[in-house]
């Protein structure tokens, strides 16, 4: 493969000085990013493949922390009805009636809207057919953490979604067997828990362990709702944090996903034991309430963004996320200062990364680090012109339609906004086909919400 050679960048290397480089250079091989700045054009190989990237910002791929790729069919299933209907009414019925071959389509799907809204990287926080979303992963080209949805306790749970807590465990180290390591490393497998409402403390404190001892990360939903709280501390005794610090279960990997109803001992407990926090602003406005967003970073925890899944944000695009995470926090504290764009960035990149543990490999355009990068042609959208401040805009003005090129190891995903590994049309069109026929299956019926008159 031969060398890359991007000249005439704005580099947003998001590096450990947050430094940009205005009519840079960055240097490609085998993959990996060999230089990222001015260079000397000594440096350069001769027979580099020259993009020129004159007027587009040059910045890292983007990391989607939290994204439910078998959610992706559910899209409108769950929009203006309670919590409690959204799972028991729309999502589980969703859920039992998607098969492997609709999760391929979901997961492909899901991974078309990733890579145009500019996304490298993200993690799954399980799904049933871990299969299907392997090779969906492998196909589209990105970086994938998948998991397996696991619930071996509660009530209502789908019937072919209950399980022992030994087959939890199991069925995970079977993936985990299969797919870790799997599409020249880009797709890794960590433990799923999908809620405290599902997962027993054996399952728990179990499931600690193992991370533990194959060094990788576990994936949970974590003070979500209020009724959490009040289970919790009814049922295990305490509040979901502090119960989860008494069976010691925080520690660096494990990724807590809303964490909207957290005091600030459980945000303190979260940075003694350098907890990650996946924030999905938009599912978080459409049924959850505010996460102490502000609060959480102030005290130094890792915090980054994800979209949750479809039928609850409904968008799994990252600049609507930014945008979002971005203006809430305001609105909430009264604080026009509070989650400013350069922090929104760090959390949409470099902090992702750190989040799912591969802050080595990913999240910023430094020597060493894997190829993932994103090209964003400043001009494309009337809504992010002028450009004064490239960071502010990003956040505040430019839309995911401003991605124009997409890179992960190095490899051309999307180029002049064409997707090149992934049959766009036809993934479209069969998706819409699957999606009425699981709503036909699981029986969901959506109310009308207008008189429809048909010929
Ligand atoms: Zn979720």
């Amino acid at each position: 493969m031969p060398a890359i050679h991007i000249k005439n960048a704005y580099i947003l290397t998001m590096n450990a000085e947050r430094e940009i480089f205005d009519g840079g250079d960055i240097l490609i091989e085998d993959g990996t990013i060999r230089a990222a700045g001015f260079l000397d054009p000594q440096s350069i190989p001769e027979d580099a493949e020259v993009v020129d990237a004159c007027g587009r910002i040059v910045m890292p791929g983007l990391v989607n922390t939290h994204v439910h790729l078998s959610q992706q069919l559910g899209r409108g299933l769950g929009d203006d009805v309670d919590l409690i209907t959204w799972l028991h009414e729309r999502t589980w019925p969703y859920e039992r009636s998607l098969t492997a071959e609709d999760n391929l389509v979901s997961a492909q799907a899901c991974c078309l809207e990733m890579i145009r809204s500019g996304v490298t990287c993200f993690a799954e926080p399980g799904g049933q057919h871990v299969d299907t979303m392997g090779r969906a992963v492998e196909e589209a080209g990105i970086r994938g953490i998948l998991a397996r949805s696991t619930m071996d306790c509660g009530e209502g749970i789908p019937e072919n979604e209950r399980e022992s807590t030994d087959q939890c465990l199991d069925r995970q180290l079977e993936h985990m067997e299969n797919w870790h390591g799997k599409a020249d490393g880009r797709i890794s497998v960590w433990f799923g828990l999908r809620t405290i409402f599902n997962n027993s403390d054996e399952l728990l404190t179990r499931t600690k362990e193992l991370a533990d001892s194959r060094g990788v990360g576990m994936h949970m939903h974590v003070a979500e709702v209020r009724e959490e709280i009040d289970y919790t501390k009814t049922q295990r005794g305490a509040p979901t944090v502090e119960h989860l610090n008494r069976l010691g279960v925080l520690g660096p990997n494990l990724l807590a996903v809303h964490t909207v109803w957290i005091t600030p001992r459980e945000m303190d407990l979260f940075r003694l034991h350098d907890v990650k926090v996946s924030h999905c602003p938009g599912a978080a406005m459409k049924v959850l309430g505010f996460a102490p967003v502000p609060e959480m970073l102030e005290r130094g925890i890792c915090v980054s963004i994800g979209t949750d899944g479809a039928p609850c944000n409904n968008r799994m695009d990252m600049f609507d996320e930014m945008y979002l995470t971005a203006m809430i926090h305001k609105g909430r504290t009264l604080a026009p200062t509070a989650v400013p764009a350069e922090r929104v960035l760090e959390m949409a990149t470099i902090k992702g990364a750190e989040a799912l543990l591969m802050g080595g490999v990913t999240g910023s355009l430094e020597p060493g680090k894997a190829a993932d990068l994103i090209m964003i042609d400043m001009r494309r959208h009337p809504g992010s012109v002028p450009v004064h401040d490239a960071v502010a805009n990003l956040v505040y003005a430019m839309r995911s339609s401003c991605v124009d090129s997409v890179m992960c190891t190095g490899k051309w995903v999307m180029q002049d906004r064409t997707v090149l590994t992934l049959d766009e049309q036809g993934i479209l069109e069969e998706a819409q086909e699957r999606a009425e026929h699981i709503r036909k299956r699981a029986g969901i019926a959506l109310p009308e919400r207008f008189p429809v008159r048909t010929r």
